[in-house]
């Protein structure tokens, strides 16, 4: 098992080379006349690429202690000369699209559900009440994500920003024993950190960047994403700027998903729908975050309860997969196809 996924890793590993050549790193700016002690600014604020440059606006830039606005526009002119961004044919997109791998939630029905897994490059989003099944999902992917991707995984390590202190090593150990994987090293390629607050959240993302620019990864989970939202923001008065903040942070996930080629694996909560007729909807629920968090998710599923230890997954909005359901089931190795 080992030396077969050592032999998978060293093809992979060659490929991603190749890959690796159209992530361009902030440092070719010197080669523009930029100096390291401004890149160095921006890789402390999380931007370690040009296309991380070109994806952040000019105003968040500034707000970066030390870059003036003289200083951003050299630094955003030479990041488009060395970019040569602009229009890319359909083609281009597509080739992007190849480079996506499909990470296994574990059970083969949510795979064929989800075409292949959770993605690469995009956002997905799992919601649903208490219990239902998301963390014991995304602890699944932590250990799947870590496997050869011709075996279901992303073969990249995890970033795990943990809000409800809800992470379980236990757990992660146990779902490893079911991949045949070593558990301690599986734990090992799990970075797991706390955040209470919005701030730490947006400190633990740009850093996670960092870390990227350094290692292969292949997926972001963020359990869950609304917590900090929740307890930094409360009442009427202050959701405007709630949901000002939470476009922004979705935005720097999203950026991060592009860039890396990692999934970002966020849960989140619901409420009742007080727009739906109670009694006519067979359930009124809706995931919280409202227009914001529904336009950065590109996948958004919704679990609900079914017999026992068994879930049913709805897929709520996907611009790419079909509208249907699959049933899985919670086992000690995680997420996994019912039993017959
Ligand atoms: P919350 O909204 O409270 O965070 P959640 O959707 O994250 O809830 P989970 O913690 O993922 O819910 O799921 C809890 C469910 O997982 C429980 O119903 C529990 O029975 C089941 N579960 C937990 N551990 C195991 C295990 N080792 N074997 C089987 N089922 C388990
Ligand atoms: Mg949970």
């Amino acid at each position: 098992m080992d030396s077969q996924i050592k032999e998978e890793a060293e093809k992979v590993e060659e490929l991603e080379e190749e890959e690796q050549d159209e992530i361009k790193l902030i440092d070719e700016l010197q080669e523009q006349g930029i100096g390291m002690g401004d890149l160095n600014k921006l890789k402390a604020a999380g931007i370690c690429t040009i296309s991380a440059v070109l994806m952040t606006t000019k105003k968040e830039l500034l707000n970066i202690k030390g870059i003036s606005e003289q200083k951003l526009e050299k630094i955003f002119d030479a990041a488009q000369k060395v970019s040569n961004c602009g229009f890319n044919t359909g083609l281009h997109f597509l080739e992007k699209r190849k480079k996506m791998v499909f990470i296994s939630t574990g059970s083969s029905n949510f795979d064929t559900l989800l075409c292949g897994g959770i993605e690469t490059q995009s956002i997905t989003e799992v919601f649903g009440e208490f219990r239902t099944g998301k963390t014991q999902l995304v602890h699944t992917v932590c250990v799947t994500a870590q496997l050869p991707k011709s075996m279901g995984g992303g073969q990249g390590k995890v970033i795990y920003i943990d809000t409800e202190c809800t992470f379980r090593p236990e757990r992660i150990k146990k779902i490893a024993e079911r991949f045949d994987l070593d558990p301690e090293k599986t734990l090992e390629n799990i970075l797991v950190a706390e955040a209470w607050t919005v701030d730490r959240l947006n400190q633990l993302i740009s850093q996670a960047a960092g870390l990227m620019m350094e290692d292969t990864f292949s997926l972001v989970v963020v359990d869950s994403i609304m917590a900090p939202f929740r307890v930094d923001f409360s009442g009427r008065g202050e959701l405007s700027e709630r949901q000002q903040v939470l476009g922004k942070t979705l935005s720097r996930l999203h950026k991060i998903a592009e860039q890396f080629n990692v999934a970002v694996f966020m849960t989140n909560q619901v409420m009742a729908d007080p727009g739906m007729n109670a009694a006519y909807a067979v359930d009124p629920k809706k995931p919280i975050g409202g227009n914001i968090m529904a336009h950065a998710s590109t996948t958004r599923l919704y679990l609900r309860k079914g017999r026992g230890e068994q879930r049913v997954c709805k897929i709520f909005d996907s611009p790419l997969i079909a509208e249907g359901e699959c049933v899985f089931q919670i086992t000690d190795g995680g997420i996994a196809d019912v039993a017959d």
